[in-house]
């Protein structure tokens, strides 16, 4: 579904991936994980083309998309991105929040956006919301909107960034139960994330980033009882 090759980032003088060669497969559900700094919101952030990559390639389903040609707005509606601060419209309700791209973007018709709008408030348990204000949802409950909104655009893959990092405690569960039924139906998804448990649950793939490199990619069982080099045995000392 993706595949990078010899993915570089720099900002200026300070280069942040340093060659990531990987890739994820349909339907595999991917845990990105790493000190703070390493370059994970980098490395998701080029995969959706939010950043230009400095170096390297990045494939989606076979297309090179860091080819000039690339219409970027193309790749952005089949690659969803949810963020750590939730990002709705404020001046939207909840559904016109799901909504919006579909019937802006994809031209569906207001009764079908409607339709799949409610469809998808149901799937993350939020349909009693539809028409009231993000400002007046739980941390919890803004980012299950986030998610129906991404799903809203029929996406291929969705990218997760510390989706749970910014909920108070009693939160983080129902957003990752949310993530844990998508990852069932076979979505693809990238997740960067601090939550072990989740990751070694869920997750197909860990990815250990150290300091701009894709130090360990391993499946979830060997990663967590056997990491490889020091600094994710460190690391997985102090998380766990
Ligand atoms: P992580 O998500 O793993 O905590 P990031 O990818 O956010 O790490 O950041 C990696 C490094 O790149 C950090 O040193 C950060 O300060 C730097 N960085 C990220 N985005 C920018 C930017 N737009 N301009 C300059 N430096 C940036
Ligand atoms: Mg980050």
């Amino acid at each position: 579904m993706i595949k990078t090759e010899g993915l570089c980032k720099s900002f200026g003088q300070l280069d942040v991936l340093k060659g990531i060669s990987t890739e994820i497969r349909k339907g595999e559900v991917v845990a990105v994980i790493g000190p703070s700094g390493c370059g994970k919101s980098t490395l998701l952030r080029c995969m959706n083309l939010l950043e230009t990559p400095t170096q390297g390639k990045i494939y989606f389903k076979g297309e090179d998309i860091t080819a000039p040609k690339t219409k970027i707005s193309s790749v952005r509606e089949r690659l969803g991105m949810v963020f750590q601060h939730f990002h709705l419209f404020p001046h939207m309700t909840v559904l016109k929040n799901v909504t919006y791209a579909p019937t802006k973007i994809s031209k569906v018709s207001p009764d079908d956006a409607r339709k799949l709008g409610m469809d998808l408030l149901a799937k993350v348990g939020l349909e009693e919301k539809a028409n009231v204000y993000p400002s007046k949802l739980s941390g919890g409950q803004k980012q299950r909107v986030a998610i129906a909104r991404a799903l809203a655009m029929k996406p291929d893959v969705i990218l997760f960034d510390e989706p749970t990092s910014a909920l108070d405690p009693e939160m983080v569960q129902e957003v990752l139960e949310v993530m844990k039924g998508l990852a069932k139906t076979g979505m693809t998804m990238a997740i960067v994330t601090h939550e072990m448990g989740f990751a070694r649950e869920v997750a197909d793939r860990v990815w250990f980033l150290n300091e701009g490199c894709l130090a360990e990619d391993a499946a979830p069982d060997t990663f967590f009882t056997n990491p490889q080099c020091d600094r994710a045995k460190q690391f997985l000392e102090k998380m766990l």
